[in-house]
């Protein structure tokens, strides 16, 4: 753990070392429960707002340890009701999250960053232009979700309902530290949200599917499948060279095998490449191993980008010819487009990170 002058990020501390050092310190085994919640639950930025703590052992732990939680920098507001928040880190670098609600359906989904850019450059996707900055570590991912969660609250009176892993970032490629804010974010200690209500999003790394499968992990799967044959998903997806359709289709079998989750593929239209009807033929073929949906996503073109969006009409087609061969999807439109919040297009626009 990175120890700073003023001490080390108490939220990187296991639970079992907090209460040891706690022990040490004199106190009994409980307070470190009680210390867990300030960090977790209550999400206190200081020691000081523990107020259930004496005065001496809120002072130790100033000596010691720092909290560092994410900042609120901007938020803007799309005329959909979409809300994207920029957060500023403790070094200064900045990630976006997005609140989409669907007041509707009672839908009120959070889209959280697991990392500072990204290393996979897809190349419809802006943030993949940033290259990877960092990995966020798990109580930077987990503070996304306790402010967006304050945000459902106070604009629509709701608290969030899922959690989605789609924002900047390949999670799968920051494997503990996600792990490490679900378990968290699904703790009676922490959020108290049922992990069936995530689902974490890969660009398709296999040998990390391998591995959550054998970790038998409880929340849902989506891969960001974008194109049903290797020569046109490697064209958009350079990791597609290394984890081919066949390698990932072995690779999500053996997560259903092992954990019975949800899993879904992700579908962004791109007008002449991946729209047409045999396109939707190939997608059909590679949803009949094991039980899938498919969400098709509109493109939003992004600066610079060869990409454009898919004809209304053709995504219809495409969309009618999976159904036709009894595939489960549904077609999303683009929320939060005038504000850049929509899918790949979180980039910290026109702005530096420190
Ligand atoms: S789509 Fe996802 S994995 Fe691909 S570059 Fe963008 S953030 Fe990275």
């Amino acid at each position: 753990m990175e120890i700073t002058s003023k001490g080390a990020d108490i939220r990187q501390l296991p639970y079992q070392e907090l209460q040891d050092w706690l022990i040490g310190q004199g106190e009994p085994k409980f307070r470190a429960k009680q210390v867990f919640e300030w960090l977790w639950q209550k999400g206190a930025h200081s020691f000081d707002a523990m107020t259930n703590l004496s005065k001496p052992l809120r002072a130790k732990l100033e000596a010691n340890f720092v909290i560092r939680p994410i900042q609120e920098d901007k938020v803007q507001k799309s005329s959909d009701g979409t809300i994207k928040t920029r957060y500023r880190l403790y070094d200064g670098h900045l990630i976006e999250s997005v609140l989409i609600p669907v007041p509707e359906e009672n839908r009120f989904t959070v889209c959280v960053s697991s990392q500072v850019g990204c290393s996979l450059t897809c190349k419809f996707c802006a943030t993949g232009r940033m290259g990877r900055i960092r990995n966020l570590d798990a109580a930077e991912i987990y503070d996304q979700v306790l402010l967006v969660n304050q945000q459902s609250l106070s604009h629509f009176g709701h608290p969030l309902t899922n959690i989605v892993y789609m924002g900047m970032g390949e999670p799968l490629l920051t494997y503990r530290n996600v792990l490490e804010s679900i378990r968290h974010i699904s703790s009676p200690d922490g959020l108290n949200m049922s992990p069936k209500r995530i689902t974490v999003s890969t660009a398709g790394i296999a040998k990390m599917i391998n591995r959550l499968a054998d970790d038998e992990v409880r929340f849902n799967l989506a891969l960001s499948l974008h194109a049903a044959d290797d020569n046109k998903r490697s064209e958009i997806m350079p990791i597609n060279d290394q984890n081919n359709l066949d390698i990932l289709m072995d690779a999500i079998a053996n997560f259903y095998q092992k954990t019975g989750n949800r899993i879904s593929y992700e579908y962004i239209a791109l007008k002449g490449f991946n729209d047409s009807i045999s396109d939707a033929d190939r997608l059909a073929k590679l949803c009949r191993r094991f039980p899938v949906k498919v969400n098709i996503i509109e493109y939003n073109p992004i600066d610079g980008g060869e990409f454009e969006r898919s004809e209304e009409d053709q995504l219809d087609r495409f969309a009618r010819r999976l159904r036709d061969q009894g595939v489960m999807v549904t077609v999303r439109r683009s929320r939060g487009r005038d504000i850049d919040a929509a899918c790949g297009q979180l980039a910290n626009k026109g702005e530096t990170a420190a």
